[in-house]
């Protein structure tokens, strides 16, 4: 049997496109990156672990394919067209052959543009994947904890340019930062607890901290009793800012046990306030990483 070996390009950024041979669904990795050596995969959608040649992809072996048949069916017209001959007019009779096609034409693809471009922080494999939350195809980490702390550190670099903005632009970005902060917290809490609590809103960390407490996690165990309450002040903030036009009511007085004088005032979010709330996010994140092990 004649074995033929075909070149699967990289994309114009150096990645290689490759399907779950179990799940089916695509990602990317770049070559040379990573684990030196390692020519196993895991899926970072399911898990699936398996050498690096059971994650083609569908258009790559179709491609592939369509290469070697359009080479052996070129040399088969070759050969064929050695044997065209013409018939001969001197003979009384003759039968001429002509060989007429083309070889098989070949499928190319393109790889796929992906939502999420990471770099593994602990094994530095640079992948791309849909949404945003995934496993390292080379080591396996999830990396919740990095994508919530690439957007802290963008929520602090918009905190350092508003510095120069005029006080207006100024005062609507620290408020977008308060406003940033939460969702990305929610997002990589609920994606991080995904196994424990599938519905958990972690918008109000207050209550999300008391039922996470019946699983024997406390999220606020790296701060202490003011910082925390810190925290949940800033998360009712939040809250007003998203449904209240930043104005206290009664439930804001109620939740955070802020002077009553405080009711139908609008309330003051400094830079400060996000800046720290980032700091005490990141102390949440880290210990939810420690405690919550995702399967
Ligand atoms: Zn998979
Ligand atoms: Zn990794």
């Amino acid at each position: 049997m004649e074995t033929f070996s075909v070149d699967i390009e990289r994309d114009e950024e150096g990645y290689l496109g490759r399907e779950c041979p179990e799940c089916e669904k695509y990602f990317k990795i770049k070559p040379g990156t990573g684990i030196p050596d390692f020519s196993d995969c895991y899926c970072p959608y399911c898990q699936h672990f398996g050498p690096q040649d059971h994650f083609w992809t569908k258009q790559q072996i179709e491609y592939a394919q369509s290469i070697v048949l359009n080479k052996v069916s070129g040399d088969l017209l070759k050969t064929m067209k050695k044997m065209e001959t013409k018939p001969k007019r001197n003979q009384f009779l003759s039968i001429g052959i002509t060989v007429k096609g083309k070889p098989t034409p070949i499928t190319y693809y393109s790889e796929k543009e992906l939502e999420e471009k990471l770099t593994c922080k602990n094994c530095t494999l640079e992948y791309a994947i849909y949404g945003a939350f995934g496993y390292c195809p080379d080591c396996a980490e999830h990396n919740s904890q990095q994508i919530a702390e690439a957007n802290f550190e963008l929520i602090i670099k918009i905190l350092d340019l508003a510095k120069d903005a005029s006080p207006e632009i100024k005062g609507k970005l620290i408020e977008n930062g308060l406003e940033d902060c939460i969702s990305v917290f929610d997002g990589f809490a609920r994606e991080r607890c995904s196994d424990l609590h599938p519905k958990l809103s972690f918008q109000n960390i207050y209550t999300a901290r008391q039922k996470l407490e019946k699983s024997g996690i406390d999220i606020a165990e790296g701060l202490d009793a003011s910082e925390w309450d810190f925290v949940v002040q800033q998360f009712q903030k939040r809250h007003l800012l998203a449904h209240k036009m930043g104005v206290a009511d009664e439930e804001y007085i109620k939740k955070t046990g802020c002077g009553s004088d405080q009711l139908g005032k609008k309330v003051s979010i400094t830079e400060h306030d996000v800046r720290s709330l980032v700091k005490y996010l990141r102390v949440i994140v880290a210990s939810l990483c420690e405690h919550v092990k995702r399967s």
